[in-house]
């Protein structure tokens, strides 16, 4: 498909995540780039909900590039933590994904199946050089299993199932991105893409 001119720059550096963009928007209009993070810090995750640290991250990244950027924030909530990890599910206890997801098996090991219950949600932030912003939420509603299944996925894939017996790190790619949080997050902010480029 014929990309729209001008490119929207991806701020991220999880691997999982750039991955899954470029398969969302491989067959859309619009023109996505990475951000050339190399020689720079990390941006900061300082907000205390999705919203607020999608919007620093796409803020700063289309500041300093001067074109439009695409941040997001994502995380799984677990109903029987109070919500834990949430926004901090990235550095749960640890950097590790399998570590954080091995803590959250444990915290639920008395936890039974009916309230295993969980989602994971997704804040994408398309922000201007000048400061608009606009936002985008998606979120899958699951459970997480009581063992980890699958090979495929990052973060919490392997313990996160919406069927209550796969986990999403066994099924195709595919799939997952027509169901997921960020699929969903994707598809809301296409549009706006669509309609601010037209501008
Ligand atoms: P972020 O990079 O700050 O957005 O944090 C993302 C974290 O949330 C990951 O490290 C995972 O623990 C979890 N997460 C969010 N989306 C997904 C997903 O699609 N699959 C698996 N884990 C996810």
């Amino acid at each position: 498909m014929e990309k729209v001119s001008l490119p929207i720059i991806l701020a991220s550096h999880n691997p999982g995540k750039l991955e899954e963009f470029g398969r969302l928007f491989a067959s859309t209009d619009v023109r996505l780039e990475l951000d050339d993070f190399s020689g720079r810090e990390i941006i900061e995750e300082t907000g205390t909900t999705y919203r607020e640290n999608a919007e620093l991250k796409a803020r700063e990244v289309a500041r300093r590039t001067g074109h439009w950027a695409l941040a997001d924030d994502s995380g799984v909530e677990v109903d029987a933590l109070g919500g834990l990890p949430g926004v901090h599910s990235a550095r749960f206890v640890s950097d590790d994904s399998w570590e954080n997801s091995r803590e959250i098996l444990l915290r639920l090991l008395e936890t039974p199946w009916v309230k295993r219950t969980a989602s994971m949600r997704a804040v994408l932030c398309l922000a201007s050089p000048r400061g608009l912003v606009f936002f985008s939420e998606g979120v899958v509603e699951g459970h997480i299993l009581t063992w980890p299944r699958g090979q495929a996925g990052f973060g919490v894939d392997p313990i996160f199932s919406i069927d209550g017996e796969t986990s999403f790190a066994e099924w195709s790619q595919e799939l997952k991105d027509r169901v997921s949080h960020r699929g969903m997050a994707v598809q809301g902010i296409i549009p706006i893409i669509r309609q601010v480029m037209a501008l």
